[in-house]
């Protein structure tokens, strides 16, 4: 495996693919571009890439790293600013609404490790009063898959249960060049904004979601063949819609209606 600088040994298990492609790196910053008012939340600073463009940018910067040999070097290089904060551990179990001060919401960003990216996004819905918005380096394919409408290949769970709780935007690609060690894959940058007022609203969430994975169990029978086995307070043959239909043409207002219309 190739060194990353500063001779830190990249670390697969942590998903550590460093960016080191100054071009990139400041094309991310321009994405992001904080006002100097505003509180910015990095997850997985690393060796400090995109932490060192931000840094001057805004008021508050709050990184959450796990790995704690990563530590002492951006403890070196940002603690001359007095509103860096360091806070080494989890993402997955960081409580981020007590950054939260004075209902300053906070801005995400992160070059996500690419194992964790997914539960790392719903993780982080749960605080989605407490943010404005989320900028994120993943893999391409998922970056297709949050974005995806119906129709599309790529639409699937993972779109419609996104889109509900968000606006989705993808941004630009990253080439694997851009990184040491060279990943496998390519990457996107992704931008998710929670809606403040959301378009449509689900009686029950999980309801919801139980129904979009049935649904897209099986991508190619029709929504008779996936759903007729289903439990729900309405026998699904008893509501007005056409069943002959696949999962991928619904779009996520017809699932929040049909969940509405299933479970009263
Ligand atoms: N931001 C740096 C960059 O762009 O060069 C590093 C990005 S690297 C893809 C992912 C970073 O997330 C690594 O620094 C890794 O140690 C850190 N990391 C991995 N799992 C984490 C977790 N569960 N919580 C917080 N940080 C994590």
């Amino acid at each position: 495996m190739k060194q990353a600088p500063h001779s830190h040994r990249a670390r697969k298990r942590f998903g550590q693919n460093f960016l080191v492609d100054p071009h990139v790196i400041r094309q991310i910053a321009l994405a992001i571009r904080p006002a100097a008012s505003e509180h910015v939340v990095e997850i997985g600073p690393g060796q400090g890439a995109i932490t060192a463009l931000l840094i001057d940018q805004c008021k508050r910067l709050d990184v959450v790293e796990l790995d704690r040999d990563l530590v002492p070097g951006l403890l070196a290089q940002f603690t001359k600013y007095p509103g860096f904060q360091l806070h080494q551990g989890d993402a997955l179990k960081f409580p981020f609404a007590d950054l939260c001060r004075e209902g300053l919401p906070l801005r995400i960003v992160g070059n996500l490790p690419y194992n964790i990216s997914t539960p790392l996004i719903f993780y982080l819905l749960t605080f989605k009063a407490s943010i404005k918005d989320m900028h994120f380096m993943l893999q391409k394919e998922v970056v297709q898959r949050l974005c995806a409408h119906p129709g599309e290949k790529h639409y699937g769970k993972l779109s419609v249960m996104t889109q509900y709780y968000c606006a989705v935007e993808e941004l630009f690609d990253v080439a694997p060049g851009a990184f040491r060690p060279v990943p496998k894959v390519d990457s996107a940058i992704v931008y998710l904004r929670p809606h403040r007022q959301p378009p449509h609203i689900a009686n029950n969430v999980e309801k919801l979601e139980f129904l979009v994975k049935q649904a897209f169990q099986f991508r190619r029978k029709t929504l008779r063949n996936c759903l007729r086995n289903m439990q729900s307070d309405v026998p699904i043959d008893e509501l007005e819609w056409d069943l002959q239909l696949r999962a991928e043409n619904l779009s996520v207002q017809d699932y929040v209606d049909m969940s509405n219309q299933l479970w009263l």
